[in-house]
């Protein structure tokens, strides 16, 4: 149950931790827009877990490259000019879980908005902002209250815990 909380709250991290702070430390890419063809693309049957993080999910699609399986996020919604915060992170977890459960590191994993499709590298260091911020996440978990850590409006529209949330602008 621990580790199905602790997917459910990294789903939530960016929504409730990343600031602009993470991006400028953790220099996260930004996303290359790719053409991608769907044919290859495979739903994802069961969730993918890490034992190490207690990390699981589920991303959309998983698509083979060589010996490489890529995670695929389909995202709803306004098409952004690169992929926002919270995607790439959430990203970057299915990246992780997908290293773990086959053995091989995705190079990058792909974000598909409605109007464009995104490339993102899993670099180290994404990783290792991925690793800083689940470890964040579980001190916040234990402290129980955790605070809106920025000031952006549009952010808390279009967020999907608005409704459970009482700090959202
Ligand atoms: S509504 Fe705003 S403050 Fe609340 S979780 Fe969402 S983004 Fe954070």
């Amino acid at each position: 149950m621990l580790y199905l909380a602790l997917a459910l709250v990294a789903l939530a991290l960016a929504f409730l931790l990343i600031s602009g702070r993470a991006r400028r430390d953790s220099g996260l890419p930004g996303g290359e827009v790719i053409y991608e063809d769907m044919s290859g693309w495979e739903k994802t049957e069961k969730p993918l877990y890490d034992p190490i993080t207690q990390l699981t999910g589920r991303p959309d699609y998983l698509v083979r490259r060589g010996n490489l399986v890529l995670p695929v996020e389909v995202k709803s919604g306004r098409t952004p000019e690169s992929p926002y915060d919270s995607h790439i992170f959430q990203l970057a977890a299915y990246c992780l879980l997908v290293e773990r459960e086959y053995g091989e590191r995705p190079n990058h994993g792909i974000i598909r908005y409605e109007r464009r499709t995104f490339s993102v590298p899993y670099t180290d260091e994404l990783e290792e902002a991925l690793i800083d911020l689940l470890t964040e996440i579980r001190q916040d978990d234990r402290r129980k209250i955790v605070h809106r850590s920025h000031q952006d409006v549009a952010r808390c529209r279009g967020c999907g815990y608005a409704y459970i949330c009482d700090e959202g602008l």
